[in-house]
């Protein structure tokens, strides 16, 4: 066969499983060509573009180091490059929940690639289970995640390592050229740091997950998502590692595996809900009649609404692509809930900023959020943005990051500006509505109005 291997989002030299499948095919393969389609980044912020085209110049000079040359295509191309190159075959990977365009995911692409009669090899790279193999009696997927969690949980396993030689391999490989118009041109190896900031974070910061991971004024979570959303990591040898050390630290580590299993489900569901990325999981809520007031969704996007931990988090969205996952609780309730927009919007402006962004987390997060998902918070437990920042930021040390204004303020008053307003005027000098927005909504007026909606559904 003459074989093309789409290589986007499995930036990763080591635990490759489409490495893996070539080595042990090798006999079959008369030509072989290595494949980097890249995907459109217009739409989305230049933090997130940047880190993308880095990520790629990175990978293409460590493919460089091993003699290989892929050959650099924009998605839109792939077709044309399969005819030309004569492929029979393509190799890609079938999971892949974090791309830009939904238009670059495997149906999209097979559909389009088959047209160009080539025969496509799917192969799981980025997710754990093969969603079939979870499901339950009825052979249909688990609704709650704990059931999902309590069904599956043996079946996390320590799984052998993936067998081939690069340099083997790259014998077989022709020379490509980069066809776009965009000098990739790293050389930082960032899938080397990503294994270290991994190795780091299991020597280090795990032993205090269970406890204080939802505090977000310190760093005790992985930042793994995007080395995931990226391919820069393997999930099984995750996984491995997480095993191999277990025993000595039982609840710090099942914490974590939890939270992995938090992504399984999301994914598994989004394979077989496909539709619930634009519309509520339960149907019953696609009657709400959600408020689309842009002027309150732009005070929300730029971290004007008055809500100083909503206020940071947005601005460090902004800022940075990053958002620890509390504060994405915090802003999408606040978004769905306090401003009543619907989380579609939100869930878009997501999209476009967070590196991380991977289709089933983000959706089924804003899901849980709105209350409109499976297994979502009920929409009477409505989080208060004020007191969530007492629990999950107690000395406001994460708002005064972004919020610089607050930097002599007690965090009593940063928690409750519009509360006390004249101490902030007159002590600080922090004037409401001009230094500092006032807030947009009334916290108790917004949550009466969310009740009654719900309540009122389809009356
Ligand atoms: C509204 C909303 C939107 C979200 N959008 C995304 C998204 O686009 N991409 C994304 O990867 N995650 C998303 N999440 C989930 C979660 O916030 C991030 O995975 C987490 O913040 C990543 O940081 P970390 O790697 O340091 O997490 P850690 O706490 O170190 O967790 C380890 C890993 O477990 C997984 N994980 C943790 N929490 C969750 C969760 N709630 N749901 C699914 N997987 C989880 C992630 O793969 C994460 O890397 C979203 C959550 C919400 C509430």
């Amino acid at each position: 066969m003459n074989l093309g291997v789409v290589l986007n989002r499995v930036f990763r030299i080591n635990d490759n499983p489409l490495f893996h499948y070539i080595a042990q095919h090798k006999e079959e393969i008369e030509q072989l060509a290595m494949i980097i389609p890249i995907e459109n980044m217009d739409d989305v912020s230049n933090v997130k573009k940047q880190y993308y085209y880095n990520l790629v110049g990175s990978f293409v000079a460590t493919l460089k180091q091993y003699n290989i040359q892929p050959f650099i295509v924009n998605y839109n191309q792939l077709g044309n490059l399969c005819q030309r190159l004569d492929l029979t075959h393509i190799l890609m990977p079938k999971d892949i929940m974090s791309f830009n365009n939904e238009e670059n995911d495997y149906p999209h692409v097979s559909a389009e690639l088959k047209k160009h009669n080539v025969q496509i090899i799917g192969l799981r790279v980025n997710h754990y289970f093969q969603p079939s193999l979870t499901f339950n009696k009825q052979n249909e997927p688990y609704k709650v995640f704990t059931s999902f969690y309590k069904a599956n949980r043996d079946k996390v396993i320590n799984k052998p390592n993936y067998s081939y030689e690069l340099t083997a391999l790259s014998k077989l490989c022709s020379d490509g050229q980069n066809k776009t118009n965009i000098a990739f041109d790293k050389n930082y190896n960032i899938e080397r740091q990503s294994n270290k900031t991994w190795q780091d974070f299991l020597s280090n910061d795990i032993a205090y997950y269970s406890r204080n991971r939802d505090d977000v004024s310190q760093s005790y979570v992985s930042g793994m998502s995007i080395d995931l959303a990226y391919g820069l990591l393997d999930i099984t040898m995750v996984i491995n590692d997480l095993l191999e050390n277990y025993p000595n630290d039982e609840e710090n580590y099942e914490a974590y595996i939890r939270e992995l299993m938090f992504r399984e489900f999301y994914y598994v569901l989004m394979t077989q809900f496909p539709n619930t990325a634009h519309q509520s999981f339960n149907e019953k809520y696609r009657k709400l009649n959600w408020s689309y007031n842009k002027a309150h969704f732009k005070a929300w996007t730029e971290g004007n609404t008055g809500y100083p931990l909503v206020d940071a988090a947005m601005r460090k969205l902004n800022r940075t692509g990053h958002m620890h996952n509390r504060l994405r609780m915090v802003v999408s309730q606040f978004l769905t809930k306090d401003l009543f927009i619907d989380w579609v919007w939100g869930e878009a402006y997501f999209k476009k900023y967070l590196i991380d962004y991977d289709n089933a987390s983000n959706v089924h997060g804003w899901q849980w959020s709105a209350s409109t998902g499976t297994d979502a918070v009920p929409y009477f437990r409505m989080f208060n943005p004020s007191t969530q920042g007492e629990r999950f930021d107690k000395n406001a040390y994460f708002i005064i990051e972004e919020l610089s204004i607050f930097e002599d303020v007690p965090s009593k008053y940063i928690h409750h500006p519009m509360s006390y307003e004249q101490t902030l005027q007159q002590t600080y000098g922090v004037e409401l509505g001009k230094d500092y927005p006032k807030a947009i909504v009334d916290h108790k007026t917004s949550r009466a109005h969310v009740m009654s909606k719900f309540k009122n559904i389809g009356k």
